[in-house]
């Protein structure tokens, strides 16, 4: 089973949510989606990590075969190509690896070149497989790096937990394709269950089964609670606010490895997730 933990934006707990549920399910897989700030490998702390480059293809012009024809810039929608003093520019920053201008140039003066957007880290920790996408900085997008490390696991039996970035962009659209059950961690504040919404309506579009964890919660109103009321969205644990878990994760520990407690919250959020996926799975069918 592939299980994708999301939150509208980062700090809400949903590193802590998948890497504590990574940690009670036997023989997991643990993938960090969130490319841009990956940290689920601080807690984890894998030793010797084997690393991957993860590559994309982009355009290079030999200037001397161009006649200017501007066929290339035309046909790219991203805006990546101009030509500025007669000859043609490439902005890698903003190009999308797909190819088009190398098939359009009448003149063959399109080639493609790989560079280097980032990598993907994999090492073994606590009895998880982890595995870290790492995007370098200044690139526009980790799509293709999210791609690789969700290939990584296609054929794999284990249960796999993606942890996603944050929001409701195009790189969350790709963690959680191939999800089959969405967890959606929120806080219990006004915006916290705005933002509750915001991944809410993307599994939705996506037709995934969702969960809500509420993080934090304490005695008292939490519109993240309500939301998940009026909605009928399943809250499959509250996480009540505790000085100690918030210290033991801000030390980049594992909760659930030191407190018995938490160990069973966590492991009662799998239970549930198996089960409510399996009800999902009955009245779909
Ligand atoms: S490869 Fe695609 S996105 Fe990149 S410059 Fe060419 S047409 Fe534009
Ligand atoms: S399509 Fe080819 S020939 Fe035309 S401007 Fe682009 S690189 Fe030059």
């Amino acid at each position: 089973m592939k299980i994708a933990v999301l939150s509208g934006k980062g700090g809400t707990g949903k590193t802590l949510v998948s890497v504590n549920l990574a940690s009670v399910i036997a023989n997991s897989v643990y993938l960090d989606c969130d490319v841009e700030e990956p940290n689920g490998r601080l807690f984890f702390k894998p030793e010797h990590p084997i690393e991957e480059d993860v590559n994309v293809l982009i355009p290079i012009v030999d200037q001397e075969r161009c006649d200017g024809c501007r066929a290339c810039v035309e046909f790219c929608r991203f805006n990546a190509l101009a030509i500025i003093k007669g000859k043609v520019k490439v902005y890698e920053e903003i190009c999308h690896s797909c190819g088009g201008c190398t098939l359009v140039c009448p003149q063959g003066a399109i080639r493609e070149i790989p560079k280097s957007i980032g990598r993907i880290e994999r090492g073994v920790s606590h009895g998880v497989d982890v595995r870290t996408g790492i995007l370098n900085v200044g690139n526009e997008s980790g799509v293709p790096i999210i791609k690789k490390l969700l290939e990584s696991v296609d054929d794999d039996q284990r249960n796999v937990i993606i942890d996603c970035p944050p929001g409701s962009s195009c790189v969350v659209m790709e963690s959680i394709k191939s999800a089959d059950v969405c967890v959606l961690v929120a806080e219990p504040t006004i915006f916290g269950a705005h933002n509750l919404a915001m991944v809410y309506e993307l599994a939705c579009v996506f037709e995934k089964p969702v969960f809500a964890v509420l993080n934090k919660t304490l005695a008292g109103e939490n519109p993240s609670k309500t939301f998940c009321i009026e909605k009928n969205i399943e809250i499959a644990i509250d996480i009540p606010f505790d000085e100690e878990l918030g210290r033991v994760n801000s030390n980049a520990g594992i909760i659930v490895e030191v407190d018995e407690n938490h160990r069973e919250l966590f492991m009662d959020l799998y239970d549930r997730i198996q089960k409510g996926v399996g009800h999902e799975a009955a009245t779909h069918s």
